[in-house]
């Protein structure tokens, strides 16, 4: 057997007697997969076994749930409360016009029992809560993430930590897209690498943001590909990296991710309860009023006027991940969700320059200051990524 000895299966580890049979129009279903040294027949049996969790049967978790069914996964869990919406169908190819204003419970187990009738789908149509998401989450053996807010994302992330099941991540905004593997005994999890929520009033007007298509069928494909890795034990996970898509310039990249001691969930493990973090999209902040005092910067005139010496501060409101891919020289961090903390450190008698990656979340920064009663308010149209196509190609794009 070839399994690669990079993947020790995380889950457990059933005796060949305890894998269920595979009957002989499975061994024809399946035989693709059963020619596969890393699958075979145990490796199809222990799908079979296998239980697998999609928190949200949007964009995401519609290509993982098709595939994991096609796959022979033995029972899928869909969580969603929300009905199929014609403005869905752009990318949730888990559902069909004749679909529309149906619940996605139902759409998907229709769906995915027409695809493979061996599989057992649990329909949960409810809202993942502190209030259950322990017990939900615990019904199954890996958990893919296919969720579209914070609230859930962290919830997932939580819920996993404290009961030791891998959580498959993956979100996508625009163009581009993100994947990991969590949460696992060794792995990092989301808290690593996004400590704390930003606040509601800092997140920008989800209705807003756009995403192509295609790119959640991307990366709920991705998910699924490790979510099938992960029940077999084969290759090589994304534990520890976080896989970056960037699909206008077709490229994908993996960076490197530890484990933080200090996170609250996994490292400290100072998080013992779940937390209902406030709605982060269509409630707490439908629109917010773009501050006036806020002037947009174009790249090219930043470096003019750094050039000519000008006092400006620069800063960097992302991720550390991000400033470790790529900065612009002189700024310093301050991720967006730390803003609010670190009001007291920004100098009030000089301009402040703002970016991030594309310029939105700087907006949301310079805005939020502005309110504060920061005079002279920069926002770096573009963000970093058009300083490094405009001013400075020595600065990675990302
Ligand atoms: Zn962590």
């Amino acid at each position: 057997m070839s399994r690669a000895t990079s993947n020790p299966a995380l889950l457990p580890d059933p005796s060949s007697d305890a894998l269920p049979e595979l009957d002989s129009a499975e061994l024809v279903r399946y035989s693709r997969h059963i020619t596969l040294n890393e699958v075979g027949e145990e490796g199809q049996r222990r799908l079979k076994h296998a239980s697998v969790l999609i928190v949200g049967a949007g964009g995401l978790g519609s290509p993982a749930a098709l595939y994991l069914a096609a796959a022979g996964v033995g029972r899928l869990g869909i969580v969603d409360f929300d009905a199929v919406d014609l403005s869905n169908l752009q990318r949730q190819v888990l559902h069909d016009t004749a679909g529309i204003g149906s619940k996605k419970t139902a759409s998907a187990r229709a769906r995915l029992h027409g695809i493979n009738p061996h599989v057992e789908v649990d329909p949960i149509d409810a809202e993942l809560t502190s209030a259950n998401a322990l017990q939900v989450i615990g019904e199954y053996d890996v958990v893919l993430d296919g969720t579209d807010n914070f609230k859930t994302r962290y919830l997932t992330n939580d819920a996993c930590v404290l009961l030791g099941r891998p959580n498959v991540y993956g979100s996508v905004l625009r163009f581009e897209g993100q994947a990991s593997v969590f949460a696992t005994p060794d792995g990092p999890c989301y808290r690593c690498l996004f400590r704390e929520p930003p606040p509601p009033d800092l997140v920008p007007n989800c209705a807003e943001a756009g995403v192509l298509g295609v790119l959640p069928g991307l990366i709920g494909t991705i998910q699924a590909t490790e979510a099938i890795k992960l029940i077999l034990g084969a290759g090589e996970p994304l534990i520890g990296r976080l896989l970056l898509v960037d699909a206008l310039r077709m490229n994908f990249r993996t960076i490197r991710l530890r484990r933080d001691p200090e996170c609250p969930a996994c490292g400290t493990r100072e998080l013992k309860a779940l937390i209902d973090y406030d709605e982060f999209c269509g409630t707490a902040n439908v629109a917010t009023p773009r501050h006036a005092g806020v002037r947009d910067l174009a790249p090219r005139e930043l470096a003019e006027r750094l050039r000519r010496g000008d006092a400006l501060e620069l800063v960097d409101v992302r991720e550390p991940y991000e400033w470790r891919i790529a900065r612009i020289e002189g700024a310093r961090l301050v991720p967006l969700g730390r803003i609010g903390a670190s009001i007291a450190e920004l100098p009030r008698d000089r301009e402040i320059v703002l970016y991030c990656h594309h310029g939105v979340r700087s907006l949301a920064a310079a805005d939020f200051l502005a309110a504060q009663g920061f005079d002279g308010i920069w926002n770096l149209s573009g963000g970093i990524d058009r300083w490094s196509a405009d001013v400075d190609p020595s600065v990675p794009a990302y």
